[in-house]
């Protein structure tokens, strides 16, 4: 199937945007198909510096880069494909002409009408108790354009260049059906449609007119877009029945609603989705959690990698009621991706990271250990270092954290715990046989029962000594991964400051 996703670059990418981008690749690669990308810049005034720039890193960023139309080639923004051009700025002409095939076969007409007419209409109709006039059937009789005024009247305008526009004759009376994937049968009144203005003054063309003839022509298949364009489907019906063309399929997928249950709107947080790859969630995360925006497997089952995405993906599991962006079930997200990684794969994407702050990580031979400790605890990449500062760094002795009141440390005892903790743990060797998780936590153990303590009594301020953080993998880990030594050497210097 040919897909396409067509934004207008009137600022960063939504993530609503980037869900309904996902949608149609999906649809694209598991029907072996095409995944188009098409800029609709017809409304100039609302364009935005930088916005085509983001959407299209933010796609490749997603893995979802276009295979047709607007593409990144080598970091430069360009075109590819048979049936460009893919920017509907570039193509005008085409717009004038399909336009013109409407006038001609009367599916459409020339307005001539000025602001201040249209103005006094409206005032006019407001008057006679039509709260919410629109331009249509039952006042176009009434206005300045080609249906009443005289050809030669018409001429002679067109001659003077004077400003029009052209709008669609809706029909009078009319029952407008159309199947909706999601929704099924959905029906429409034409009474409830305006006669569409199609190609503005400037020759621009409205957003209606350039969607339908582009997609016609670009030979799509399938248009999935957001809820938000239902009414507009009405005026795209009436518009595949005037030029004779067959119409491709829809589903209009359900808005992205914030936790209390309204739309997801910019004030409630983040709704670009370029701050989800800056805050440092992995790609792949973020399709995982847009793909059950709306949609679900039929299982329990929650992590989807993009294969088995577009293996399992289909338009009739998507729900019609909206759906909640709920970023915590993203943070939950990203951490089982990350606990699913290899130890291998997840100590390559944080070395680098935790280099740029402390270079020796690039020559540890113990780091897929270390990694190992980080790897059930953490959210974001960019906490690795901070995970790591007390591998590579002594810490300095914080006595407000070694003190604490859950774990019944109090400084005065520190001296004490830290001499008997010092004592057992030079009797054990420093090889791994000896120096492993089990005989650290069988001394330690046996310590505490011995000397009367609590278990965190000991294991607290050696952790914190140790460490000289307030979360931390537990004392033993942190000792196995630290050695004999240096284990050894911390606690007497610890000693030095009490
Ligand atoms: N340009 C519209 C948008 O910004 C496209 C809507 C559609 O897919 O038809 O979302």
């Amino acid at each position: 199937m040919r897909t396409r996703f067509a934004p207008s670059p009137t600022g960063l990418l939504h993530v609503g945007g980037l869900r309904t981008a996902l949608f149609n690749y999906l649809i694209a690669k598991k029907t072996g198909g095409t995944f188009i990308l098409r800029i609709e810049d017809t409304d100039q005034e609302r364009e935005e510096d930088g916005a085509l720039e983001n959407i299209l890193s933010t796609l490749n960023w997603a893995g979802i880069s276009p295979d047709e139309g607007v593409v990144l080639k080598d970091g430069k923004i360009t075109e590819l494909g048979d049936y460009g051009p893919y920017t509907q700025s570039n193509r005008l002409d085409i717009y004038k002409k399909y336009v013109k095939e409407l006038v001609d076969n009367g599916h459409a007409y020339l307005a001539f009408d000025t602001k201040e007419e249209l103005d006094q209409m409206r005032e006019q109709e407001q008057k006679a108790g039509n709260p919410s006039p629109k331009y249509d059937y039952s006042i176009r009789m009434r206005m300045c354009n080609s249906l009443t005024l005289s050809s030669d009247e018409v001429s002679e305008r067109l001659k003077k260049n004077t400003p029009h526009v052209i709008r669609l004759k809706t029909p009078e009376g009319r029952k407008i059906q159309a199947q909706d994937i999601i929704r099924g049968k959905v029906e429409f009144q034409s009474h409830t449609i305006d006669d569409a203005v199609l190609l503005k003054s400037d020759g621009f063309p409205t957003y209606h007119l350039a969607n339908v003839v582009d997609d016609h022509l670009m030979e799509i298949d399938l248009v999935i877009r957001g809820e938000e364009w239902l009414p507009s489907l009405p005026k795209h019906i009436l518009l595949y029945e005037a030029f004779g063309w067959k119409a491709p399929e829809f589903a209009h997928v359900p808005l992205l609603m914030n936790q209390g249950g309204g739309k997801l709107s910019k004030r409630q947080g983040d709704v670009s989705a370029s701050i989800y790859s800056d805050k440092g969630y992995l790609p792949g995360v973020m399709i995982n959690f847009l793909a059950l925006l709306g949609w679900n497997p039929g299982t329990t089952e929650e992590i989807f990698t993009m294969s088995e995405l577009i293996e399992k993906f289909s338009l009739d599991r998507i729900q019609k009621a909206g759906a909640v962006f709920d970023t915590e079930k993203l943070d939950w997200l990203q951490g089982q991706w990350i606990r699913r990684m290899t130890v291998i794969e997840f100590a390559d994407l944080i070395r680098p990271i935790v280099a740029e702050k402390y270079p020796d990580a690039n020559n540890d031979d113990n780091f897929l250990s270390r990694a190992c400790l980080i790897q059930e605890r953490i959210t974001f990449f960019n906490e690795a270092p901070e995970m790591f500062s007390y591998i590579y760094e002594r810490p300095s002795i914080d006595k407000k954290l070694i003190a604490n009141k859950k774990q019944k440390v109090t400084l005065d005892i520190v001296p004490k715990i830290l001499s008997v903790i010092i004592e057992d743990l030079n009797c054990l060797g420093g090889g791994e046989l000896d120096w492993n998780l089990e005989n650290l936590k069988t001394t330690l153990f046996a310590l505490a029962e011995s000397k009367g303590y609590k278990n965190g009594q000991i294991l607290w301020p050696m952790r914190a000594i140790l460490t000289g953080l307030p979360y931390s993998p537990g004392a033993f880990e942190v000792a196995e991964i630290l050695g004999r030594e240096e284990t050894l050497d911390r606690l007497k210097e610890a000693q030095k400051a009490f």
